[in-house]
């Protein structure tokens, strides 16, 4: 038999912003799929008209753009032999699996008004029944399999609102392989007669996730944990509909817990712990509230992949650094977890600012560029490109580069108070004195030559290295802290080196 061609699925429901979690789906699908040679595909599951919720789908599609995770079929990636890919786009293509299912006595019409339902279920809670539309329950329900055949046909043609309902064994164990987890069982008597269609045309989640994925020939299903309790259903579906031999297999992945491994990890966590859950950043058009993204956190979508792969998925080995060509050739689900990963926000910013380090300068400039044009600085770019090169190694987000690296744009004025009390002293201007005219004669104004001038100064003065190194760094940025200090005033260049000291020299008493 020849390998079928792998084809995966990322299925979204447009009913707000994607969480981190989804993007996390995302991406175990794309590595699958590249490391296959498969197919990845984008498919918008918006049957529950109710949830909808309008720039939800848009901010997918540019979610996994940034992230750098592009479906090569599906809704704005382009259509496929398959398209169309958004579910309420494919509407008339569900009726007749449903009729399929009626015809041979899998499913049913149920016409329960609302009111109807509720009562069912009070007066089984009331006996402390599960309430659940069932095997047992259905024969006191409002439904083809109790009405007379004639009144089911009348109601019908009469346009009666109806639904239709999955016609469930009563004790019947439904066993799947999952690729994750093994073997696992669930019993019927444990599950309810889902409805897989209503009067309005529209399918539900469960008949057109099954119907599509079968369409599309899905090979694999790889989804959230939290899909599994419907896993029993749509095996239930494939067998009803003749098509067990196409079903794709299924692996369901670890849930995405707090930090404090407390349950799933959510929209509020972020906002109260300080990190996003969300790609980018999002305002939910029906109550104006915002929520933060990772692009405008400052991370890098490199960083993001990363650390969102090891959120459920180890190599095996200590490598944690991978970029996404390596991903793709490491990635097997074999070695996926099982077990909730605990989001750890330390760590994710462990992976930017690696991430960070490695990045091209030009592109850390182009960032940077923005947040000097908000202050109303402008600066050479062959200038910014290279201050990015030497603060990089200092910071964990892109928008941290102008705080860190103010001082390369405007000469300070402020000093940091705790060095100038410690080391300040009535050598000090005499050491910065003589540094400016010995730097005033240096011709080549490279780190090499400053350094020499700096430890020639300080000998004339006799001032140890020590007593005076972070004194020269404080007049230079007015800061404690920075990047190589000989570099820094080598890029500063020669005019602006002598004003910082003569400025310093003015102000430091
Ligand atoms: N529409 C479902 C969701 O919102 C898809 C679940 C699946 O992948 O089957 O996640």
């Amino acid at each position: 038999m020849t390998e079928k061609k792998v084809r995966v699925r990322f299925a979204p429901s447009p009913t707000g912003a994607l969480h981190i979690g989804g993007v996390r789906t995302a991406l175990y699908n794309y590595l699958f799929a590249k490391k296959h040679g498969g197919d990845f595909i984008l498919r918008i599951e918006d049957t529950d008209q109710g949830r909808f919720v309008p720039g939800a789908e848009q901010y997918i599609i540019e979610s996994l753009k940034w992230v750098g995770i592009e479906p090569n079929e599906g809704i704005g990636f382009g259509d496929g032999e398959y398209a169309p890919y958004r579910q309420s786009d494919r509407k008339p293509m569900y009726k007749k699996y449903v009729d399929q299912l009626i015809n041979d006595g899998f499913a049913y019409y149920a016409f329960d008004t609302a009111e109807e339902l509720d009562a069912m279920r009070d007066r089984l809670k009331a006996s402390n029944v599960d309430s659940k539309y069932d095997p047992i329950t259905r024969s006191a329900m409002k439904n083809s399999l109790t009405l007379p055949e004639d009144e089911t046909k009348r109601r019908l043609e009469n346009g009666d609102p109806f639904v239709v309902r999955i016609k469930l064994p009563r004790k019947d164990e439904v066993k799947f392989h999952d690729e994750i987890r093994g073997w696992v069982t669930f019993n019927t008597s444990t599950m309810d007669d889902k409805v897989l269609y209503k009067s309005d045309g529209m399918p539900t989640y469960h008949m057109a996730n099954v119907v599509d994925d079968y369409s599309m020939k899905i090979t694999h299903v790889i989804r959230g944990e939290e899909w599994l309790p419907s896993a029993p259903l749509h095996v239930l579906l494939y067998k009803y509909l003749g098509w067990e031999d196409a079903m794709p297999k299924f692996a369901h992945l670890p849930l995405l817990l707090k930090p404090d491994g407390n349950g799933k990890l959510s929209k509020r966590d972020g906002d109260k712990l300080g990190f996003p859950v969300f790609p980018l950043d999002w305002v939910d058009p029906n109550t104006g509230e915002k929520s933060s993204g990772y692009k405008q956190a400052g991370y890098l979508p490199e960083a993001v992949i990363n650390l969102l792969a090891f959120l459920g998925w180890n190599p095996g080995t200590a490598q944690e650094l991978f970029n996404k060509q390596e991903l793709i050739a490491a990635f097997s689900l074999e070695r996926v977890s099982k077990h909730g990963a605990k989001f750890d926000q330390n760590k994710a910013k462990w992976f930017n600012h690696q991430y960070i380090k490695m990045e091209d300068n030009s592109l850390l400039a182009v960032e940077l560029n923005k947040q000097l044009a908000a202050q109303n600085i402008t600066a050479d770019s062959t200038y910014v490109e290279q201050v990015c090169g030497l603060i990089k190694e200092k910071i964990s987000f892109t928008k941290e580069l102008f705080d860190y690296s103010n001082y390369f744009f405007v000469e300070p004025s402020v000093y940091d108070e705790t060095v100038i009390k410690k080391r300040w002293n009535e050598k000090s201007p005499l050491v910065i004195a003589e540094l400016i005219t010995l730097l005033n004669n240096i011709s080549d104004f490279n780190h090499a030559n400053i350094e020499a001038a700096y430890h020639e100064a300080l000998t004339k003065n006799e001032v140890e290295s020590k007593d005076f190194l972070q004194m020269f760094r404080v007049c230079l940025s007015g800061l404690a802290g920075g990047p190589p200090m000989f570099e820094m005033a080598a890029l500063f260049g020669k005019q602006s080196t002598i004003n910082r000291l003569e400025s310093a020299l003015q102000r430091i008493k």
